[in-house]
């Protein structure tokens, strides 16, 4: 009897699944099943924690602010003094940001007071500087103040206690700060992900080097280590492979041995798949799909040993377009992330484009705006999958369903923008 992993079984008794042609959705889902918990954890400094993933809670151990503070330049007063006119207070003292003012304010004074002072005992009210009227020690408030004015008031923002971060949440620039205004040295974050980085080809040379007749550069991997860079994964480079079955396995096998993923591009499409199909099963369970979509039709998902494997097409676009629908997200729940679906909005598109109903079609396009402030976007031109120019000059993808016929000009469109 044959025996299946969990990969063959799982697709086996699902209802719907034809390999040769997969909605993008229903591969992103079944690849989703098989991504495993998160990795360990460990404590590092605030500094070093860019693009790495909180493995625990973040409880705010202040409030924030941490006491009440003036968010005015002005003046610091009683509210009750300024309900007898004329409202003129003796200037007593001054507080700035850092420097606090620290006596005792009488009935009838007020303090000259900074932004992000603190404020004053007694005070409970901060006029700007604009609405008085200084005449040497006293100044004169005009009308219409009201108790606690222009304060900022403890734990306005965050009460001490509260969630501040979940666990799961990537690291951003906005989270470094967020972190460091809680006074956190040190984070506890999962470790990171390490992803094995293989090309396949017999025609790949390396950049760097003059072309020889008949040969490619190797742009593949290029490409995949800036978008790895990006996710902040420890990239294992295993350069180019030679088609042939002894050294992809060897490759394959070392790869396996040390990342928790392995990304190649190339030699699984048809007629190169063949050999490559052999290979996988013998060691490890991988399968190898036709997705319904455009570029980036072949792919291959699966295990080698407990590395995930991805088996990403040749061509230099369908490679970007496969990573960035299957498997960013993919090591993004490996690193312990909770990715949301892509963001997608609407525009208007420039021109018509040509569609053949049957694939979602991801063409590369320019966002910008109309006259009005509207959405409007074009294609890049020719839109070929091994127009790595066409990526450059694109800032998202028109994502045209696999439904959809021919776009005339004019009618909205789908686009996902691609994060700066
Ligand atoms: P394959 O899927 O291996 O048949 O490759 C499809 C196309 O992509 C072929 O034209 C290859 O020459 C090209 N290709 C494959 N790998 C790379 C690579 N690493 N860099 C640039 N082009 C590649
Ligand atoms: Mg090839």
């Amino acid at each position: 009897m044959e025996t299946k992993g969990p990969l063959l079984a799982a697709l086996a008794s699902l209802s719907e699944y034809d390999p040769n042609s997969m909605p993008v959705e229903q591969a992103r889902q079944l690849i989703r099943k098989f991504l495993a918990a998160p990795l360990e954890q460990e404590s590092i400094a605030l500094s070093d924690a860019l693009r790495r993933t909180l493995a625990e809670d973040i409880l705010s151990p202040m409030n924030v602010p941490p006491h009440d503070y003036s968010a005015m330049d002005g003046y610091a007063v009683r509210h009750a003094d300024l309900e007898n006119a004329p409202r003129k207070l003796k200037i007593g003292g001054s507080a700035f940001a850092g420097h606090a003012y620290t006596g005792k304010i009488a009935a009838g004074e007020c303090v000259r007071i900074m932004t992000g002072a603190l404020i004053p005992d007694g005070c409970d009210c901060v006029v700007m500087q604009e609405n008085v009227k200084v005449e040497g020690t006293t100044v004169e408030v005009a009308d219409g103040h009201r108790p606690g004015e222009n304060i900022r008031l403890t734990g306005e923002d965050i009460a001490r206690g509260a969630t501040v971060l979940a666990r799961g949440q990537a690291i951003r620039p906005a989270e470094m700060g967020l972190l460091a205004s809680l006074g956190f040295g040190k984070v506890a974050v999962y470790r990171k992900l390490r992803i094995a980085l293989l090309s396949t080809g017999d025609e790949l040379q390396q950049p760097g080097t003059p072309l020889v007749a008949g040969r490619i550069y190797d742009s593949n991997r290029y490409t995949l280590m800036g978008m790895l860079g990006d996710l902040g994964v420890d990239t294992i480079d295993m350069g180019a492979v030679r088609d042939d079955r002894a050294s992809l396995k060897a490759a394959l096998l070392d790869a396996a041995g040390r990342a928790d993923a392995i990304i190649s591009s190339g030699g699984v499409s048809v007629g190169e798949a063949d050999y490559v199909k052999q290979l996988l099963d013998e060691i490890g369970e991988v399968v190898f799909w036709k997705i319904a979509m455009k570029p980036g039709k072949p792919l291959a998902y699966g295990k080698i040993g407990t590395s995930h494997f991805f088996g990403l097409p040749g061509n230099p676009v369908a490679v970007m377009v496969t990573f960035q629908q299957f498997v960013r997200d993919a090591l993004r729940v490996l690193m312990g992330q909770q990715p949301g679906p892509p963001l997608e909005l609407q525009a208007i598109c420039a021109g018509s484009i040509r569609k053949v109903p049957g694939r979602t079609e991801f063409q590369r396009g320019i966002l910008g705006h109309d006259d009005n402030g509207g959405l409007i976007v074009r294609t890049t031109g020719e839109q070929g999958s091994g127009i790595l120019s066409s990526m450059s000059k694109a800032n998202c993808f028109i994502v045209l369903p696999a439904t959809q016929g021919n776009v005339g000009a004019g009618s909205t469109v789908q686009v996902q923008p691609f994060s700066q």
